[in-house]
């Protein structure tokens, strides 16, 4: 995600991967398959379907399956609320709204049931264990009723953000599934990579952008009705508006579209959005993903990242939105094909992906951002950050890694994680030298193509046996550095 507090710019040892990374599996055939059929009314309600394929990549035997239902954390009464106070006003533009997920039924099963600490959980008791390598399936009817909020999930303005729209099989750890809560501070994902194919069907008014490849498109009566396919992503996401103009461009085997409703010059963000797809394949790895939706829509930060596609708000001015759609498509790289734990290490994704837009816009000076001017930034908020909650709280805890919940403000997060993350990732590459960092990178991405990798597991690919280098990072880890 890009908070909209970090825009305040004008243009103005390689080693080898030795620990554990938590996998996805290893072929398209060995993954959980996704297949959602879903219908917006063109008001506030989803009417879907899902048919959920589960294979057991554990080495236990699986009774229960778990899924996130982030939808529930809009209702009128969760305890975690998905916005924090600072961006309601952003968020909700014609006064309070709710939404909810409602399970109607969960065919293929013993039992099912909405649990969990904030009603966060859909719990499916499977009729038979599911042996190592076997797979079951299930269905899930269910509604979704749409909060109108300028937020992943919900009715905007001008568009209908469908983020996180479905039962979202947990994370699987040695503990068991993971289940996530929704706090306001971050991106409180955790997902597994998993195959998808997705039929919206809409009011054919509608124009559907979405994370996957358009495969099946036919107008019935009133209703528009697109059929996608998505392989092996974390997750499947779509924008819905009757506003939407597009400009599309190819690179490689990737369409790259942008999708705009309030732009004088889109071709400048279309432009934006190839060329950084671009130079994040040539210096990480390939983009894997057949097309690349950039998305301007109604939602209360800057932007939002999900696998092929980025929402990006329409509140936001030229240069902004420049520096968000490449922020958000280095989230590509640092997210979605290489997976962390975003809610216990989000320094992880968004110092990379932070970084990754600095050593873009350093590499494109055509669009007037320069090092100097994001380095000195992120210093220079950092270290406003940190006497700010000197003189209030008589101490500043610096620490990276650590939960989302564990930060006391917003303001703290977006300094630790992505300013402190950036000024972090660059003293690693001054360590370092380019040419090594690079490749340090490169292996990162390779080792974690599809997978969720570790903080350890990109410490190595940068310190090797390197003791030195490793001390220094674990110490920006701790807080025990001075900025
Ligand atoms: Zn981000």
């Amino acid at each position: 995600m890009k908070k909209l507090t970090l825009l305040l710019l004008t243009a103005a040892i390689v080693a080898v991967f030795t620990l554990p990374i938590a996998a996805c599996k290893k072929d398209n055939s060995a993954l959980c398959n996704y297949e959602i059929i879903a219908e917006y009314d063109g008001q506030k309600t989803v009417s879907a379907v899902m048919n959920f394929t589960y294979y057991n990549d554990c080495e236990n035997e699986i009774s229960d399956l778990k899924f996130n239902l982030y939808a529930n954390a809009y209702r009128q009464n969760a305890r975690q609320k998905p916005i924090s106070q600072t961006y309601l006003d952003k968020a909700f533009y014609n006064g309070e709204s709710f939404g909810k997920i409602e399970i109607l039924s969960v065919d293929n099963c013993s039992s099912w049931q909405v649990c969990g600490s904030d009603e966060n959980v859909l719990l499916v008791s499977l009729l038979t264990p599911i042996y190592p390598e076997n797979t079951v399936k299930i269905s899930v009817k269910y509604t979704l009723e749409l909060a109108q909020v300028n937020h992943r999930t919900g009715v905007t303005e001008r568009a209908v953000n469908l983020g996180n729209f479905y039962p979202v099989l947990c994370h699987y750890e040695k503990s068991g599934f993971y289940e996530c809560e929704y706090y306001s501070c971050g991106d409180p994902f955790v997902s597994d990579c998993a195959n998808y194919t997705v039929q919206l069907t809409v009011p054919k008014s509608y124009v559907i952008a979405s994370s996957g490849n358009l495969v099946k498109s036919n107008e019935s009566g009133e209703k528009l009705v697109c059929e996608y396919e998505l392989k092996r992503a974390r997750d499947f996401a779509a924008v819905l508006s009757q506003n939407f103009k597009t400009e599309s461009a190819t690179l490689g085997d990737c369409t790259v579209t942008y999708y705009y409703y309030d732009d004088a010059n889109p071709q400048m963000k279309l432009n934006a959005a190839v060329q950084s797809l671009q130079y994040f394949s040539d210096v990480f790895g390939k983009y894997v993903y057949p097309t690349l939706s950039v998305v301007q829509t109604g939602f209360c930060y800057a932007g939002m990242e999900y696998p092929a596609l980025c929402m990006i708000s329409d509140k936001l001015k030229n240069d902004d939105a420049i520096y968000t759609i490449v922020h958000e498509n280095a989230h590509q790289w640092w997210y979605a094909m290489v997976g962390n734990d975003q809610i216990n290490s989000a320094w992880q994704d968004e110092g990379l992906a932070e970084y990754s837009t600095l050593l873009f816009f350093e590499n494109a000076p055509e669009y007037g951002f320069t090092k100097t001017a994001i380095l000195g930034n992120a210093i220079k908020n950092y270290r406003a950050y940190f006497t700010v909650y000197k003189q209030i709280f008589g101490d500043a805890n610096t620490q990276m890694t650590r939960s989302l919940t564990d930060f006391t403000s917003e303001y703290e997060y977006v300094n630790i994680c992505y300013n402190k993350g950036l000024i972090a990732f660059d003293t690693i590459k001054n360590s370092l030298g380019e040419e090594k960092f690079f490749k340090a990178l490169k292996h990162y991405y390779s080792n974690g193509l599809y997978k969720t990798a570790k903080p350890e597991d990109l410490i190595a690919c940068f310190c090797g046996d390197d003791s030195d280098l490793e001390g220094l990072i674990r110490a920006f880890l701790d807080g025990k550095i001075i900025i």
